[in-house]
């Protein structure tokens, strides 16, 4: 039970919120139809005084209805809005006991960070969501224990590489890759593994969202995400962000200083 807490909150968040938004703007909707339908019914029978009331009645639920969706919609989009240089490394470091306990027992955890990576540009809260999805979704895949490897590096990608690969950028990437020793994944599987809710995982087990949302996450920051995968020996996911130039951390903007005197 313990191995699928995190699956079942997340599981659990996004059912409340999907839940709890049907039910208001079903509310919403059943307000409006209701006043329609009053209306409708008193000018049929020439009763106009006062119809203004359930006028008002339902522009007031529609615009409930409408603020909801601005609000879904500014939620979304915020995802992308903190978007700042992050020390990947240190992040990774210090996610390592709650790596630990999310892969449990079974499984050894490794970290192999390049001490000489540059900071990579996304939001620290979301790439450590990323870099726990992986790992539970590493965890998920290796039943029996296994290996789960977490790496740091730096690459280039030349606008030759670039070209040939579906949403990849020419340019300089900081790349964490949460490695896997287990089940693997066929061709056919990874071509689907993107798309939101797919998942292989019984009812209640997955959402689907994992590998979706890290892809999103990447892809608003400027990066992208490649799996690499064999069945039967395992699969690596590398989350490629933009990375900043050296001289930007020297100018004294890329990581988070530790306070100045005892304020
Ligand atoms: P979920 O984990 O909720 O199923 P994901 O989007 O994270 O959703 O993953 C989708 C599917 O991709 C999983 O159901 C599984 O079949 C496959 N998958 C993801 N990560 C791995 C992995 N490390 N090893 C094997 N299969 C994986």
């Amino acid at each position: 039970a313990q191995e699928h807490l995190h699956q079942s909150q997340k599981m659990e968040a996004v059912g409340q919120l999907t839940g709890g938004i049907a039910h208001d703007f079903n509310n919403m909707l059943t307000g409006i139809i209701g006043a329609m339908d009053i209306m409708r019914r008193r000018i049929a029978t020439g009763r106009f005084e006062g119809i203004e009331r359930y006028m008002d009645a339902a522009t007031t639920s529609a615009n409930r209805a409408a603020g909801l969706t601005q609000r879904l919609l500014a939620f979304s989009r915020r995802q992308s809005l903190d978007s700042r240089p992050v020390d990947v490394n240190a992040l990774i470091g210090t996610l390592g006991d709650l790596l630990v306990r999310t892969i449990g027992e079974q499984v050894a955890l490794e970290t192999r960070l390049d001490p000489t990576i540059p900071a990579g540009i996304a939001d620290a809260n979301q790439l450590e969501s990323a870099i726990l999805n992986l790992a539970i979704n590493a965890r998920d895949a290796m039943p029996e224990g296994g290996t789960l490897s977490v790496a740091t590096s730096c690459v280039g990608i030349d606008p030759a590489i670039a070209a040939g690969m579906a949403d990849a950028k020419p340019g300089r990437y900081v790349v964490v890759t949460v490695r896997d020793t287990g089940v693997g994944m066929p061709p056919e599987l990874l071509d689907k593994v993107f798309e939101p809710f797919f998942t292989t995982k019984p009812l209640g087990q997955g959402t689907g969202l994992g590998l979706s949302m890290v892809y999103g996450f990447a892809q608003q920051n400027g990066g992208h995400v490649t799996i690499d995968s064999t069945p039967g020996k395992g699969t690596a996911v590398s989350i490629y962000l933009p990375a900043t130039e050296r001289a930007g951390i020297d100018a004294g903007q890329e990581m988070p200083r530790a306070p100045q005197g005892a304020g």
